[in-house]
């Protein structure tokens, strides 16, 4: 079961205010959401919250506090890089359909040039 818990659960990502250039706690549930999915939160090790509720009671904790106003130096890179492998990833997958597409196009080119080399030699023969 270890893929479905997988799904249930995220790390928590602050919000980002462009203008102050700062990171501040933004949550991840909207006002009234069931369901709601696990976060893990990496100001400590083994820090969770899973809804609403336990998410304030968590991001008033000193060590979140601190976590928080870290981000930028601690985590932001990480953040990136984790998304660019994510686009680069689609675009792999996006590249190797487009090669699998060619290589079938270029089989069936190669047929047809094998196929007029046959008759080539056929009318050789004559
Ligand atoms: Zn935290």
């Amino acid at each position: 079961m270890s893929s479905l818990a997988l799904i249930h659960s995220d790390i928590y990502v602050p919000g980002f205010n462009e203008n102050t250039d700062e990171y501040f706690d933004k949550c991840p549930y909207k006002p009234y959401e069931r369901n709601c999915i696990r976060y893990e939160c990496r100001c400590k090790a083994g820090a969770y919250f899973l809804n609403n509720a336990s998410y304030k009671q968590h991001i008033k904790s000193r060590t979140h506090k601190d976590f928080i106003q870290n981000y930028k130096k601690y985590y932001k890179e990480v953040d990136e890089a984790q998304q660019i492998i994510k686009d680069l990833k689609a675009e792999i997958e996006l590249l190797k359909r487009k090669n699998t597409n060619l290589k079938n196009q270029n089989n069936k080119l190669l047929e047809i040039i094998e196929d007029m080399n046959d008759e080539d030699e056929f009318e050789d023969c004559l």
